[in-house]
């Protein structure tokens, strides 16, 4: 059964979407949306021999050769934009400065791409940075736990916001710093904790580190509505 992870970037799949998913590994989450039938044609690619030779068999054993081709590449160099007619895009599983990496490497790629669904492991502020700085628009985000571990998923459009960004929605995610569910108060609440640690830890000659940390938790408790 496809993790709830996948699931949740899969459900923000347009309806017969063109799709190339950048290190899809096992290819589950084509494989699912092909065989759901919210898609009809894909590309899963992996940069990894290991990784792409199983995708090459999950296919093939789910009789999916036709409508899902797997390419051996890095990034966006999986894709024509010309011939293949890719208009979503998403990444999963990596951290956020790898994705922004990823998309800052194929950026000239990126003109015919109306849809990308991210889930940064790690670095959100970060992609979420990379995003508002090359002109996309956030248009979705959504938060989820599982298997002890939380996941953010960003969804970006072409297109310059009419509103800029504020830090906090840089760092905390504009939708989610919105909607505060309990999964976003635990995660920041399990952030804060983290971060009150290393402060105690940081001896009292490094002044800066310690003022770099402790803006960090002001930031946090101010979402978090604690003092
Ligand atoms: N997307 C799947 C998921 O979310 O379950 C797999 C995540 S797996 C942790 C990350 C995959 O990305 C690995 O298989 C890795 O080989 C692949 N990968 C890392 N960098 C890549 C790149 N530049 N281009 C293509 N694939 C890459």
């Amino acid at each position: 059964k496809l993790s709830q992870r996948l699931t949740q970037v899969g459900e923000f799949v347009p309806q017969d979407a063109i799709l190339l998913d950048v290190g899809s590994d096992h290819a589950y989450l084509p494989i699912h949306l092909v065989k759901t039938g919210r898609i009809n044609k894909a590309i899963a690619g992996e940069v990894v021999k290991g990784p792409y030779e199983s995708a090459v068999a999950n296919v093939q054993s789910a009789g999916l050769q036709d409508q899902i081709s797997v390419r051996l590449a890095n990034g966006l160099a999986a894709f024509e934009p010309t011939t293949d007619g890719v208009n979503t895009i998403t990444i999963a599983g990596m951290g956020g400065h790898l994705i922004a990496e990823i998309l800052e490497d194929g950026r000239d790629k990126l003109c015919q791409v109306s849809t990308m669904i991210l889930q940064p492991n790690n670095g959100e502020r970060h992609l979420r940075t990379w995003l508002q700085a090359h002109d996309f628009t956030i248009s979705d985000e959504k938060i989820l736990a599982e298997n002890d571990k939380i996941y953010e998923i960003i969804v970006a459009h072409p297109g310059q916001s009419v509103d800029i960004l504020t830090e906090a929605e840089l760092c905390f995610g504009p939708f989610l710093l919105q909607e505060k569910s309990t999964v976003f108060l635990e995660k920041w609440a399990s952030e804060l904790a983290a971060n009150q640690e290393i402060l105690s830890k940081i001896p009292a000659s490094a002044q800066q580190k310690q003022a770099e940390f402790s803006a960090k938790i002001a930031k946090i408790k101010e979402v978090l509505n604690v003092s």
